[in-house]
C-alpha cells in the first residue's frame, strides 16, 4: 500500500510504502498537546525505510528523558511531518494528520489518557493506558 501526505503549503511531501496500514495511536500527553496545539498527537509508527520525503525538510533536535528526538518539519510553513528518536532506532513516527485519508482511520491505542482533555470520550474497545505502556503491551495492542 502507498500512503501520501504533505505539509500545509505542499512544499514538503511524504510517502509511505507498507504492506498494510502502519500502527496508528493517539498520545494525550501534555507535550503532544503543546506540539500539535490540539487535543492529542496522532502518531503512525513506521519503519524508517518505508518513509520517503520530497522537498526540503528543516530539522530540530531536542533531548527528552535522556533520548534525542529529531523533528522533521517544513521550513516554509512549519508543519511537522515526523520525528525520529534514539528510543526507537530504525523507526519514524509520522504525524498522521498530514496523511491523505487519515480521517478514515481509527487509532489502535490511546496512551497518556491521564492527560486526556475532559470533553473527549474514547471508545471502550480500544486499549488505553494512563501513561506510557510497556513496549510489550504497546506492541501487542498495535499489532492486534
Ligand atoms: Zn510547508
Ligand atoms: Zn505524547
Amino acid at each position: 500500500m502507498r500512503f501520501t501526505g504533505q505539509c500545509r503549503c505542499g512544499q514538503l511531501k511524504l510517502e509511505i510504502i507498507a504492506q498494510s496500514l502502519p500502527s496508528l495511536y493517539a498520545c494525550h500527553c501534555l507535550n503532544c498537546q503543546r506540539w500539535s496545539g490540539s487535543a492529542f498527537g496522532l502518531h503512525m509508527l513506521c519503519a524508517a525505510s518505508a518513509v520517503q520525503i520530497t522537498g526540503t525538510a528543516s530539522t530540530h533536535v531536542h533531548e527528552h528523558a535522556g533520548q534525542a528526538s529529531t523533528q522533521y518539519a517544513c521550513g516554509a510553513c512549519f508543519t511537522r511531518l515526523f520525528n525520529e528518536t534514539t528510543a526507537a532506532p530504525g523507526m519514524r513516527v509520522v504525524r498522521a494528520g498530514v496523511l491523505d485519508g487519515a480521517d478514515q482511520w481509527t487509532p489502535r491505542a490511546h496512551i497518556w489518557v491521564r492527560r486526556k482533555q475532559a470533553w473527549l470520550v474514547l471508545p471502550e474497545d480500544v486499549p488505553q493506558w494512563q501513561e506510557s505502556p510497556t513496549p510489550e503491551d504497546f506492541g501487542r495492542a498495535l499489532l492486534g
